[in-house]
């Protein structure tokens, strides 16, 4: 006896119902192919006992068995968590078996109602997915505004500086288009701090930060560069302009008076501009040095270093 060849096929492509011939002694004579794939893959079950394959099944089985000691005997097993529920059932036609399965659908008014729950499931997982990937986008956006910003100025950081500088930097080469950089320097800070304590030089910083950040453009990139030292870059813009912005800058911070009358603060500024055979290096070398005739000429001025002019204060 062996099992009837289109009764295997319609094992063949169930997932977790299977077919199983066995002797008197529960070894395995024939299986359906669906067995070979998911329950004994890699592994030749014939002649094996039926056990060393269900042990470690969570399923159910249903063994028939002809009233003749002689003919084998035919397990049905299906899987436990089987959503396709069959119904067998075993008849004995002229000596033969006959194994009658049909799959269960569930009644249509519970298929509706198991839909619709699905539907309203998947409709309010969406939604929490939409909320949850919201606030991982709004998280992401976050971080990245706190990783390029100085977080006592709210200016942009030396990271994000370096990183615009470079782009402004290649777009120049690209496009033979110059910009200029402001590099400022709080005039005798140190003594602010010796003098007033380490918040208010604080307060200074950030005061000259929102003055920088109110006279500057749209376009332009003030940014804490270190201690009290700022950058601005300033895209397209020539020397001149440049000068006038910075003048700005540190008219303002002389008439604003942070710590009061008796103690001015002051700012240094040295300018310099792109030219393409300069690199990051280089141009920040120009605009230190710019700033350092600067301080030399008794700070509280604007120098550039092309021109060496001097404007503010200068003696
Ligand atoms: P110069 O006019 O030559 O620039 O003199 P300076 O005193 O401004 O320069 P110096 O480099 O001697 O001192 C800078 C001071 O800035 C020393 C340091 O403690 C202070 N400083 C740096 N970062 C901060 C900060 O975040 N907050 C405060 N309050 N002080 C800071
Ligand atoms: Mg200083
Ligand atoms: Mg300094």
């Amino acid at each position: 006896m062996s099992l009837n060849p289109s009764f295997r096929r319609f094992f063949d492509h169930a997932y977790q119902s299977f077919l199983l011939l066995l002797d008197q002694q529960w070894q395995i004579l024939e299986v359906s192919e669906n067995f070979n794939r998911h329950i004994a893959p890699g592994q030749d079950p014939i002649g094996k006992p039926a056990s060393v394959f269900l042990k470690n099944v969570d399923g159910e089985c249903c063994l028939f068995s002809s009233t003749s000691q002689d003919l084998p005997l035919i397990m049905f097993l299906e899987l436990k968590d089987q959503e396709t529920r069959y119904h067998c059932q075993l008849s004995d036609h002229n000596g033969h078996f006959l194994l009658l399965a049909e799959q269960l659908a569930p009644p249509p008014g519970q298929a509706m109602e198991s839909m619709s729950l699905i539907v309203q499931e998947l409709a309010s997982l969406s939604r929490d997915l939409r909320r949850k990937n919201l606030a991982l986008q709004k998280a992401n956006e976050t971080i990245n505004e706190l990783m390029r910003t100085d977080p006592l100025t709210g200016l942009a950081n030396r990271r994000h500086l370096n990183e615009q500088l470079a782009q402004l930097i290649s777009l120049g080469l690209r496009h033979h288009d110059s910009f200029s950089l402001i590099m400022a320097d709080i005039d005798k800070f140190k003594s602010v701090n010796d003098t007033w304590g380490h918040d208010q030089g604080d307060l200074v910083l950030k005061e000259f930060a929102a003055i920088m950040k109110k006279q500057c453009r749209q376009e332009d990139l003030p940014a804490r560069f270190g201690g009290e030292e700022f950058l601005i870059l300033l895209p397209r813009t020539d020397l001149k302009q440049a000068t006038i912005i910075a003048e700005r800058i540190r008219i303002h911070l002389e008439s604003a008076l942070p710590l009061g009358a008796e103690w001015p603060v002051t700012a240094s500024f040295g300018i310099a501009r792109f030219a393409e055979q300069d690199d990051q290096d280089s141009l920040l070398k120009k605009a230190d040095l710019a700033l350092y005739q600067a301080k030399e000429g008794g700070r509280n001025q604007t120098r550039v270093f092309e021109l060496a002019t001097n404007t503010g204060n200068n003696p």
